[in-house]
């Protein structure tokens, strides 16, 4: 009996390591366009950590059928090192392909410095974007936005009303701005003596996903 992966569980091994075999050496795009166009082009396999049979390559008993076909005994590879893996598994140990996981799936380093400064926000500035997050879910469209005092009153041509943010409801709220700014999750988009800014999509996204 092999426990091999499910349908979803490849997906899962396959968007993590983002498609690239997660070889460090080699770490080929498993993917592209087939010369028919509706088709595409699939070199990549989900090769189990732990074989999927006893007998097989790095086989532990210890593992159960559930453990041994979960996402976390997988790793994704390009057939080349697929096989490689297999016909010499004294060199390609366990430890070595958990290593090669581990680097793949971390290894963009821009999207760990996107979630890092969403991590950094989310700790400075919770209410704030509490209020953003509800009011990109109410109006999903809505991207530009304002800051002002309650006292002040604000009118647009053609009745178009940005989403308004209070100094009144969030302390320090030209810095917590000005730090979106920083990260590039907002943009600075003031011709007149208001302060006004536009969320970028990333942060769009960002706000409406976590809602
Ligand atoms: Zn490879």
């Amino acid at each position: 009996m092999r426990d091999d992966f499910s349908r979803g569980t490849i997906d899962v091994l396959f968007r993590r390591a983002r498609a690239k075999c997660s070889n460090p050496a080699c770490p080929t795009v498993t993917c592209g366009a087939h010369s028919e166009e509706d088709k595409a082009i699939n070199i990549g396999v989900a090769a189990h950590i732990t074989a999927a049979a006893p007998g097989g390559p790095r086989y532990d008993p210890a593992f159960s059928a559930e453990e041994r076909k979960s996402p976390h005994n997988g790793i994704w590879l390009c057939q080349t090192c697929a096989k490689l893996i297999d016909s010499d598994s004294p060199k390609y140990t366990v430890e070595l392909l958990r290593a090669w996981k581990t680097i793949a799936e971390a290894a963009d380093e821009q999207e760990a410095a996107r979630m890092a400064a969403f991590s950094t926000i989310e700790k400075m500035m919770p209410e704030l974007l509490v209020e953003m997050r509800k009011d990109l879910t109410e109006y999903p469209l809505k991207r530009e936005f304002i800051l002002m005092r309650k006292s002040w009153s604000y009118g647009m041509a053609g009745g178009y009303q940005p989403l308004v943010y209070y100094y009144e409801d969030h302390d320090d709220l030209d810095d917590k701005i000005a730090l979106l700014c920083d990260y590039r999750l907002v943009v600075d988009i003031a011709y007149n003596d208001v302060k006004r800014y536009r969320f970028t999509q990333g942060m769009a996204d960002y706000l409406t996903q976590a809602s």
